[in-house]
């Protein structure tokens, strides 16, 4: 399902352009526009969602598959690791309403600083 007034949807299902780093049936993933570190990537499912909550479960396996994938890829561009943060809701920092997993590639004392 497409929400007629989410820029997400309209990012994922190339309503308006993005540039897509990894897609699959379900899932696209694109760089954040605002990177709070080098590399920051959103996995995005294409339909809408507004969180964790109401992502249907049946997504679970591909969205798992869609993080390796880009996690290995920020591997062999070089970086050490990566950390996935998903917000749920205003109160835990959720500003775009669709759902959306961050990952943010590190790399060993880049300085960084998470809340775990
Ligand atoms: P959240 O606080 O989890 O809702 O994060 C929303 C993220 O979406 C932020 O990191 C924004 O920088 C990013 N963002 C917002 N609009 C766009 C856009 N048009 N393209 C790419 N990233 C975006
Ligand atoms: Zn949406």
């Amino acid at each position: 399902m497409i929400k007629e007034d989410c820029i997400f949807c309209k990012l994922a299902n190339k309503i308006i352009p993005a540039e897509f780093i990894y897609e699959s049936d379900n899932f696209v993933a694109f760089p954040d526009a605002n990177p709070k570190v080098e590399g920051h990537t959103l996995i995005v499912p294409k339909s809408h969602s507004v969180n964790l909550m109401d992502m249907p479960a049946t997504l679970g396996r591909e969205l798992l598959e869609a993080i390796k994938f880009v996690g290995e890829m920020k591997i062999k561009e070089g970086f050490q690791g990566f950390n996935i943060i998903q917000n749920n809701f205003p109160a835990a920092g959720q500003v775009v309403m669709h759902s959306h997993i961050h990952l943010l590639p590190r790399k060993e004392g880049d300085g960084v600083r998470m809340l775990v």
